[in-house]
């Protein structure tokens, strides 16, 4: 059956601002989640409990967590690399949690300094800590259609990876599309070979714009069923391992536009998050990425142009 209804997870606070030059005020970061909030999100990504020192534009993760508005039945999640970090977000009262791991052996020393192997053992320790809690864990795998120093990945070894995190007894997996080069039939083909280890509802994914392909990953993704779509207001957080100003997650906007178009639910407020939008522009300093964005959201009607007294029209394309 054609899926009715999604779930949307706003990355923007942590996936796009982490991976922004710009020195963000915490105060701007918790205005920023407080107009997320708004626009009516069930699931916002908040920010990460990582070492200051890795990443130090998360360095403020607890003040921001502590600072939101949160409204009640909304999901604040917040990025939990090892029991160190779970520990500050404990502290700051965290109960959704994510973590990542990779599943290339040389993403996942580049990006955190640790084997496959070793990134699970952490995953293991944060999460039998955070299950007696209750706490709601969701996984990340990153460069699942390809990695920027393997090249193409085999479905094989993201199912591998997969496996073992679901062991973990983490609630859902999410795929990523760390350096945006995935397109429609890369999604089919993995997410056949994946939904045969767990059901539509266990896996998310996570798509990046980076050759603007993401919304069509989307519909692939639907086409299979699956419902849980990862997404940054604005397209913000752009690629790290493209060029300056590339696109980086999928926009929301987009997101958002291309499922309304199909009649399918998602809860969001699309002038909501580009007010959101609005907002953060100003701090990050760089346009944003979003096409629904930059064409100022759902298409309006203009006052047509008085006849021309030479009788010609506007002859455009
Ligand atoms: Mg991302």
């Amino acid at each position: 059956m054609a899926v009715q209804e999604v779930r949307i997870v706003e990355v923007g606070p942590r996936d796009g601002l982490q991976n922004e030059a710009a020195e963000i005020p915490t105060e701007v970061k918790v205005h920023y989640i407080d107009l997320l909030t708004a626009a009516g999100f069930g699931w916002i990504e908040v920010t990460s409990f990582v070492h200051p020192r890795a990443v130090p534009r998360m360095a403020d993760a607890d003040a921001v967590f502590r600072s939101i508005h949160k409204k009640p039945g909304v999901r604040y999640v917040a990025l939990v690399p090892n029991p160190r970090g779970l520990d500050r977000a404990l502290g700051a009262g965290v109960t959704y949690l994510a973590l990542f791991v990779a599943a290339t052996e040389s993403f996942s020393r580049a990006n955190i300094n640790r084997a496959i192997d070793q990134s699970l053992d952490d995953a293991r320790a944060v999460v039998e800590q955070a299950r007696p809690r209750g706490m709601n864990v969701r996984a990340y795998i990153s460069v699942v259609f390809g990695c920027p120093y393997e090249g193409p990945v085999a479905v094989a070894q993201v199912r591998r990876v997969a496996e073992r995190v679901f062991e973990l007894g983490v609630d859902e997996v999410v795929l990523g599309d760390t350096i945006g080069v995935a397109t429609p039939s890369d999604v089919s083909r993995v997410m056949d070979d994946l939904l045969q280890l767990a059901p539509v509802e266990r896996w998310g994914l996570h798509f990046h714009d980076t050759r603007g392909i993401a919304v069509a990953n989307v519909m692939a993704g639907l086409d299979l069923g699956l419902t849980k779509f990862d997404s940054s207001a604005g397209g913000l957080g752009g690629c790290p391992f493209a060029g300056p100003g590339a696109a980086g997650n999928l926009a929301t906007e987009d997101l958002l536009y291309l499922l309304d178009g199909l009649h399918i639910r998602h809860g969001v407020d699309l002038d909501g998050v580009m007010a959101a939008s609005r907002y953060i522009v100003n701090a990050i300093g760089h346009p944003l990425t979003s096409k629904v964005f930059q064409a100022g959201g759902r298409p309006r009607t203009i006052t047509a142009p008085s006849p021309s007294p030479s009788g010609r029209g506007l002859i455009k394309g």
